[in-house]
């Protein structure tokens, strides 16, 4: 099941980027293995997927622990800045920075063990109040503070659209983020150059894709529905 939805998911991703004009290096796919055990996780390896997004700490760090091979994980949900400490070098990008807090707490918690974070600030682009991210019109003034932090490196930005029937809808949003990002390399911010872009999930990544996404988050494409019980 999950190398059929891995086939099907890489069928649009190919289809979107032909669209786009773009090539298909230029997204990487990550699946998104919350609430699934190691044995979808290493199924999906099996079709030779390599890049997995978890969004609790806990949980990444205990599937870790049952695998040996190389993969890159990647912290997409809201990080709590009691665990910081938990993650450093265990993680390929923290997508979820979302204040200047936070990234404060990842600066002194990297420096102690001299490592350096890499990790895109998320963005509330469509301003929804239950949603965890920077405002858009704050967004380049935590980005310049971050930006002077030794132990961090700022790869771009991160949003979670809206949840919507046509994802029509979130093409707004997927361009508006876009437009920030390059807005902001416009500024030419000492240690900035951002040209990442993680947006787009299940429902709406190949409008992400032609709007520019260079990271997909896919769940339940790939594993299939979510119980939490
Ligand atoms: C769960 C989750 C996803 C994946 O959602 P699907 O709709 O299942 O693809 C993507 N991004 C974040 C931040 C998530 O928490």
């Amino acid at each position: 099941m999950i190398k059929e939805n891995l086939i099907h998911v890489e069928e649009k991703i190919r289809e979107a980027c032909e669209r786009a004009g773009r090539k298909r290096e230029e997204v990487t796919l990550i699946a998104v293995s919350k609430t699934k055990p190691v044995s979808m996780i290493r199924e999906a390896m099996e079709s030779r997927i390599s890049t997995f997004g978890e969004n609790k700490v806990q949980e990444m760090l205990e599937k870790q622990e049952m695998i040996t091979e190389p993969l890159d994980w990647h912290l997409i949900g809201h990080l709590q800045r009691n665990k910081v400490r938990q993650i450093t070098g265990r993680v390929k990008r923290i997508h979820s920075v979302d204040s200047l807090r936070l990234a404060e707490q990842i600066q002194n918690e990297y420096k102690k063990k001299n490592e350096m974070a890499h990790i895109l600030m998320e963005v509330n682009i469509a301003g929804e109040e239950t949603k965890f991210g920077l405002a858009p019109e704050e967004t380049e003034a935590v980005i310049r503070k971050v930006a002077e932090f030794p132990n961090i490196t700022i790869h771009g930005l991160m949003t979670i659209a809206p949840y919507v029937a046509d994802p029509e809808e979130n093409r707004m949003h997927f361009r508006n983020l876009h437009k920030l990002l390059v807005d902001i390399n416009r500024k030419n911010i000492d240690n900035i150059n951002m040209n990442e872009l993680s947006m787009g999930m299940t429902g709406d990544y190949e409008v992400a894709i032609e709007e520019g996404a260079t990271y997909i988050r896919v769940g339940t494409g790939i594993f299939g529905d979510r119980s939490y019980t």
